[in-house]
């Protein structure tokens, strides 16, 4: 067999379901482009018999765009980060971005203790980690797609 296909009959088998809703699902799927299917005539000839299978080069393409998209969020929420001074309660840790710690005049809405401005912040750091990590399984993936 050229792919790791499996029929629709032994699908709707193995998860107790009608061969007609199976196949409305997996229709559904092939529209969104992550599986196919090719069709066998049946060993006595009678019937027409549809195997699928899972569509791996578009499903990584999929997941490729993917991780761009959250790549670009995660870009923006860092040039956020960077472009913002934030302040922080040093007793419950509360965060705040300036307008916010203007609105409550630099004291902790909650406590009242008086807002510090943040050095250097965790978030930046993070954000920093997760996008280089992300930017480089994205170049490692263009370039075997
Ligand atoms: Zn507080």
């Amino acid at each position: 067999m050229k792919y790791d296909s499996v029929s629709e009959d032994q699908i709707a088998d193995d998860l107790g379901m009608k061969v007609n809703d199976v196949r409305k699902i997996l229709y559904k799927l092939e529209e969104y482009g992550l599986v196919k299917n090719y069709k066998e005539r049946s060993e006595d000839g009678m019937q027409m018999i549809y195997y699928w299978y899972i569509d791996r080069e578009m499903l990584n393409r999929r997941l490729l765009r993917l991780k761009q998209q959250v790549l670009e969020k995660l870009k923006a929420r860092l040039k956020k980060e960077e472009d913002e001074t934030y302040f922080y309660c040093p007793r419950d840790l509360l965060r705040f971005s300036y307008s916010e710690a203007m609105l409550h005049d630099f004291t902790c809405p909650r406590c009242g203790t008086p807002l510090e401005m943040e050095e250097d912040n965790i978030t930046k750091a993070i954000l920093k980690k997760l996008i280089k990590k992300l930017e480089e399984e994205i170049k490692h993936e263009e370039s075997v797609l």
